[in-house]
């Protein structure tokens, strides 16, 4: 039930390990702790990790009166949570289901939770253009205000894989908000000096050339590392990190 919901922010990536699940949950965070009320629904069916990046990997899912009651991170009821995570017995189990199956459980996931009125639902997609965008994409096409946000590295092969998903939003009319660059240079845990350890820059011209936005570049920073697991944002932590900046500016302009 997306009824309740003001704006839809999609996280999309070409390749999956380029930090998708990261930026989904640091962005969920960041609007919580502005005092927004939001949902992060997982619906990256092969490998779910926001259970495991919120801390929330010994939770069930519930049937309420209207639908899937989330499991809420905080007692207010800030953030709540939504995963395919949530229905396997554990972090190692695999989803092996055909399409048609994949497709109704998304379904299930964007019609059957019982959202409580949310300022922001962000959702972290599968990487690539399957089957499983095609269906979330049908059915935002009721939500007023839907847009994308693309992660990439700043390495070629994602960057050519970041094209497809630019095409993709394009030709199902979804609006792209921006660009992220993540393992954007390396932050070095004594000094916190960031070095490139790969070619730089990559996203930026992409998103120059593409004319899209460019909403930044996240640093390899092992502190960002060993907030996985733990449910805590960057921009509470680590208020002068690169990445708080980065989350920061993203929110502002939501
Ligand atoms: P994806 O969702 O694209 O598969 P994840 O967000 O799960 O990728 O990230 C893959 C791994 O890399 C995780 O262990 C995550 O903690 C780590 N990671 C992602 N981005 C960063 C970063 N900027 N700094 C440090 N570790 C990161």
């Amino acid at each position: 039930m997306l009824d309740n919901v003001k704006q839809v922010i999609l996280v999309l990536s070409g390749k999956g390990g380029v930090g998708k699940s990261t930026v989904s949950t640091q962005l969920a965070l960041t609007l919580k702790e502005r005092g927004l009320k939001v949902g992060l629904l997982d619906i990256d069916l092969c490998g779910p990790s926001v259970p495991y990046l919120l801390n929330l990997e010994d939770q069930n899912i519930h049937q309420g009166p209207d639908g899937w009651v989330p499991v809420y991170l905080d007692s207010e009821q800030r953030l709540g949570v939504m995963s395919i995570g949530f229905l396997l017995n554990s972090r190692n189990d695999a989803v092996v289901w055909r399409g048609p199956k994949k497709t109704s459980m998304i379904k299930q996931f964007l019609e059957d939770v019982s959202w409580q009125d949310l300022d922001f639902l962000v959702i972290d997609t599968p990487p690539g253009t399957s089957d499983e965008h095609i269906t979330v994409m049908e059915n935002l096409r009721q939500v007023p205000h839907c847009s994308a946000i693309i992660v990439t590295t700043p390495q070629e092969v994602a960057i050519e894989d970041v094209r497809k998903e630019i095409t993709f939003c394009r030709k199902t009319n979804i609006p792209i908000m921006g660009i992220i660059e993540n393992m954007s240079g390396y932050v070095c845990p004594t000094c916190t000096e960031c070095t490139n350890i790969f070619s730089s820059g990559g996203g930026k011209s992409l998103a120059d050339l593409t004319k899209i936005q460019f909403l930044g570049s996240l640093p390899i920073d092992p502190r960002v590392g060993k907030l996985a697991g733990k449910g805590i944002a960057a921009v509470k932590e680590l208020p002068d990190s690169a990445t708080s900046n980065v989350f920061n500016n993203l929110a502002s302009q939501l």
